[in-house]
């Protein structure tokens, strides 16, 4: 059982329809279902506006953000809620672009009074994009994004808003349009079920109007080719994922016939499991929350500060005697935290094993435990079915 957070569970369904012969890439099957995919990418991200593939991981998806709404000396404001923001910055500074950091509430969301402050102080609206995540991975922090929004109006600040929903995009309500986004970001690998190599972009007007004036464009990432509607091998600047086509295909078709806003809710209900064990596991030197505010903790993944506990020899007993991996805590957490994913292809089954693999773990290791986390869960998932 793999319990990061992401890359994720995929299901059998998207397995299988990856193995297939190589199709006509210039007509036919694939070009219809591609066409299909990226109309119904727009709908899990709530746009009419158009989406970017990109052939790679997240990050390829970072880039393309950058190189096709700024320019080199342009300024961006990053967002600090953990460790992902942060990268999409130093990113886009090794492009030319300079950065500017804002840091998160102590310990992590973003505060939107301090954007709106930050931003009324750019007078001069050197400020030109804001980066920010949805849900951070190493933190598993959840901004709010509609007030971050509002924050920006507040201000009276012209910057395109930038959000990272890799770690969040099918796992937590979002809506790109209604929430006056300019770029949204997702992958592959993490809520869209869907092994790693594929990157969505979707833009705003106002961001496809940067796109205009942009002088970081590459030769492969560049939008301009992509949107030719005729020309479909340009979608991809080159030979279509093909593989990757056909289990997005499958993975949609998961999405819908589930119903989006059910998929939303299954989250909620499971991450409420997976936080209602780590309350009951809670001890003073033992396991706690690390994000405190219960409002910001996202539903796709679990950062759980261990205390006294050895993070690493608890992955380790859970990995080899019992087969479930852990996430690794980032950065600063390395070895006093784990995190637990729950994001995409899961259910009550999976998730209370995964808890009561970590309780199993736990209780050989002789740690010290509040409760029961198994029963915890257990009782939560039960009243929501
Ligand atoms: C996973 C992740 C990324 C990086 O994605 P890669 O596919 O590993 O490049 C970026 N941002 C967030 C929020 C993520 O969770």
């Amino acid at each position: 059982m793999l319990s990061i957070p992401g890359p994720s569970v995929i299901p059998d369904r998207v397995l299988a329809v990856m193995q297939r012969p190589m199709p006509n890439i210039y007509e036919g099957e694939l070009v219809d279902t591609s066409y299909s995919v990226q109309e119904d990418l727009r709908k899990i991200a709530r746009t009419d506006q158009p989406v970017y593939i990109t052939v790679s991981n997240g990050h390829g998806a970072w880039e393309m953000v950058i190189s096709n709404t700024l320019s080199r000396g342009d300024k961006v404001l990053v967002l600090e809620s953990g460790r992902f923001a942060v990268g999409w910055g130093e990113m886009a500074e090794t492009s030319g672009v300079k950065t500017e950091i804002l840091p998160g509430l102590d310990p992590n969301p973003v505060d939107p009074a301090a954007v709106e402050e930050h931003l009324k102080a750019d007078i001069s609206r050197e400020i030109a994009a804001i980066m920010v995540v949805q849900v951070d991975t190493a933190t598993s922090v959840r901004n709010d994004i509609p007030a971050i929004r509002a924050a920006i109006d507040a201000a009276g600040h012209p910057a395109l808003l930038m959000v990272d929903c890799i770690a969040s995009l099918g796992c937590e309500l979002y809506e790109h349009d209604e929430w006056g986004v300019d770029i949204t970001v997702a992958a592959s690998q993490k809520g869209l079920m869907v092994p790693p190599g594929l990157g969505f972009v979707f833009p705003s007007e106002k961001a496809l109007a940067a796109y205009e004036s942009a002088d970081l464009r590459s030769g492969y990432f560049d939008w301009g080719p992509r949107t030719d509607p005729d020309e479909h091998y340009k979608i991809y600047c080159g030979t279509p994922p093909i593989q990757h086509l056909w289990a997005m295909r499958e993975a949609l078709d998961m999405l819908f016939e589930e119903g989006l806003e059910n998929v939303w809710a299954r989250h909620q209900i499971l991450a409420d499991g997976v936080r209602a064990a780590v309350q009951a596991w809670e001890t003073d030197d033992g396991f706690s929350f690390n994000v405190a505010d219960p409002g910001c903790r996202s539903n796709s993944v679990t950062t759980v500060l261990t205390g006294n506990v050895d993070a690493t020899e608890l992955r380790r007993i859970a990995e080899h005697d019992a087969g479930l991996t852990l996430g690794i805590g980032l950065g600063e957490f390395s070895d006093r935290a784990i995190r637990i994913g729950h994001m995409g292809h899961l259910n009550p089954p999976m998730i209370l094993g995964t808890i009561g693999t970590i309780e199993a773990a736990l209780t050989k290791m002789g740690a010290p435990l509040g409760a029961s986390g198994s029963a915890a869960a257990a009782a939560v998932i039960g009243s929501a079915m």
